[in-house]
């Protein structure tokens, strides 16, 4: 499944208690206060990371928690601070407070970290309460405790084929040809796209979510303006699959204008795999022997009027995008 949810435990850290104590030296009658503060108690953090591409590695661990921080002592000396407890998430990961329902994080960026339970805070220590009016305090903070919460997590991805061709290539028409049903179109953010994504379905219960990103090139073509939302969209896509009329005079030529036009919207596109669909068979009276273009990339023929090579097509994309 592509989306990906799990729900956890988190407690941060108790602080630490403040310490009561009174320094004692050899002809010092009456030392003054000297209880150090607690140590402040772990964070939870949750933090995004490109290397993780599922909750898998969480869905079995239900319970996080950090250390407590360490008590104040004597000597002003105050309590170690815990540790946070670090919890990776893929990138696209939706963090939700189960009891209030509130958004605590939507974790989009390598590295981008929230804090999902603060730790409590360590109590001050005796030295804290000293005043000209009570010069001997007897009294200390006890340390705060940590937050706790269930955390709901969610990641999203939202497409995991692209579909990248000029106009009348065929690509709105394979879409619906391998495309049972429409995802829901309210869970995703881009609104403006959600035409064009579709969930492929194959045998055994696979699937994965295609989209369909003809702003890419038309709108490059008519010059306008793409944004953020959607270069976000298609850098989420793992597999990029071209499509190209396999009627087209010069497939090596169209595909070569292709790729140019995506390496000017986002050099990163070129590293994404990719492959090449030669569209409307049922067309085209020569039959195309070819299996890869001149960069190596593997090229497919189908139909999507009469259903020709679809299958095909699908299980190659379902292989890259496991890998
Ligand atoms: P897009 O602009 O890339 O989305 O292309 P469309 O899917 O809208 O298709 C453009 C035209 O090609 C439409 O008239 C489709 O009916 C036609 N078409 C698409 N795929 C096939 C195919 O496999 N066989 C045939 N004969 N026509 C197709
Ligand atoms: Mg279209």
């Amino acid at each position: 499944m592509f989306i990906d949810f799990t729900s956890i435990h988190v407690q941060a850290g108790n602080g630490g208690n403040g310490c009561v104590s009174f320094r004692r030296e050899k002809y010092v009658p009456k030392g003054g206060p000297d209880g150090g503060d607690g140590g402040n108690g772990g964070d939870i953090i949750i933090r995004a990371s490109h290397n993780l591409h599922t909750l898998q590695d969480i869905i079995h661990r239900k319970h996080f928690r950090a250390q407590r921080g360490e008590n104040g002592g004597g000597k002003n000396s105050h309590g170690r601070n815990a540790d946070p407890v670090i919890i990776d998430v893929p990138c696209g990961t939706i963090i939700i407070n189960e009891e209030t329902g509130k958004l605590i994080g939507d974790l989009t960026e390598d590295g981008q970290q929230v804090v999902a339970a603060k730790g409590g805070k360590g109590g001050r220590g005796n030295d804290a309460f000293k005043s000209p009016t009570n010069r001997t305090p007897r009294k200390a903070e006890p340390g705060q405790p940590g937050e706790t919460a269930t955390l709901s997590l969610e990641l999203k991805v939202l497409a995991d084929a692209g579909l990248v061709g000029f106009p009348n290539a065929g690509k709105s028409t394979f879409l619906a040809s391998v495309s049972a049903a429409r995802p829901k179109i309210a869970d995703y953010p881009f609104t403006t796209l959600t035409p064009n994504l579709g969930i492929a379905k194959l045998s055994g219960y696979r699937s994965f979510v295609i989209a369909d990103i003809p702003g890419l090139i038309e709108g490059a073509h008519a010059g306008k303006g793409l944004g953020v939302q959607f270069l976000k969209h298609v850098e989420r896509t793992k597999v990029l699959l071209f499509m190209i009329e396999s009627g087209s005079e010069d497939a090596e030529k169209d595909y070569a204008s292709l790729k140019k036009e995506l390496k000017m919207f986002n050099p990163q596109l070129m590293k994404r795999p990719r492959l090449v669909a030669l569209t409307k068979s049922d067309l085209s009276e020569k039959v195309i022997r070819k299996q890869k273009m001149k960069d190596g990339t593997p090229v497919l023929v189908i139909s999507s009027v009469v259903r020709k090579g679809i299958d095909d097509l699908l299980n190659v994309i379902w292989q890259m995008i496991k890998e």
